[in-house]
Parts: C-alpha cells; sequence; structure tokens
C-alpha cells in the first residue's frame, strides 16, 4: 500500500484521487460477494491496481484485543512455578520447611492423614 502512495508524487488532489479509487475498488469487490480465494484476489489486484500483488505481505493486521473480562485463560505449569518462585517462603510450623505452604496445607501433615484414614478403611 505504501509502495502505492509512493509512486503517486504528493499531490494532494491526486492522492484523494487515489483513495477515491480504491474505495471504489473495495465496494466492487464487497459488492460481488465474498472473494475467498487467493488467487481471486490476486487478480482483482491486478486488474484494480493495474499492477501485481506483492509476494510478501509486509502489513498484517493488528493483534486480537482481548476485551474486559475475555482473559479467563488457565495458566500453564511454567506461568505457575514462575509465580511461585517469585512468592517469598515461608516457615511451615508442621514440617518446619521452608517452602510455599503453611500448617493448614502442610503435604507432610496431608500425606498422615492419607495413610491414617487408608489404614482405618482397611481395618
Ligand atoms: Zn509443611
Amino acid at each position: 500500500m505504501l509502495g502505492l502512495y509512493q509512486a503517486v508524487s504528493v499531490d494532494i488532489d491526486q492522492i484523494h484521487e487515489l483513495t477515491s479509487i480504491v474505495r471504489e475498488a473495495r465496494q466492487q469487490i464487497f459488492a460481488d460477494g465474498v472473494v475467498t480465494s487467493t488467487a481471486q484476489k490476486k487478480k482483482l489486484m491486478e486488474e484494480f491496481y493495474g499492477a501485481e500483488a506483492p509476494q510478501e505481505v509486509d502489513v498484517q493486521p493488528p493483534e486480537v484485543v482481548n476485551m474486559k473480562g475475555c482473559g479467563s485463560r488457565l495458566p500453564s505449569r511454567v506461568e505457575k512455578a514462575l509465580k511461585l518462585k517469585s512468592r517469598p517462603l515461608r516457615q511451615c510450623k508442621k514440617c518446619q520447611e521452608w517452602g510455599h505452604h503453611d500448617s493448614r496445607n502442610c503435604n507432610k501433615f496431608k500425606e498422615k492423614e492419607k495413610r491414617r484414614s487408608r489404614r482405618n478403611s482397611e481395618v
């Protein structure tokens, strides 16, 4: 697109003409219906602009912007680990270990509880 504008010498009237041509072309494209295949698009471009469509497109559509409240994505394992790493360590009063848990959700305590309940169910 930029090349197109550069090809035309900087003259506001010419730029206006060009934009009107582009608008017309766009209207015709949309009036004909949805152009699906890239070959069709290329043909249209060649017809309207009289130039070959560029092989490489260096202007991409913008990334989709997330609206408020639409980011309910579950964090990956790596993200979870990174978050844990950034947290300060706490000493557990049950196992006296420095980690990211406390006496209320101590793993050692839980394991003991599990074993006890299993033993109880076996008996
Ligand atoms: Zn603990």
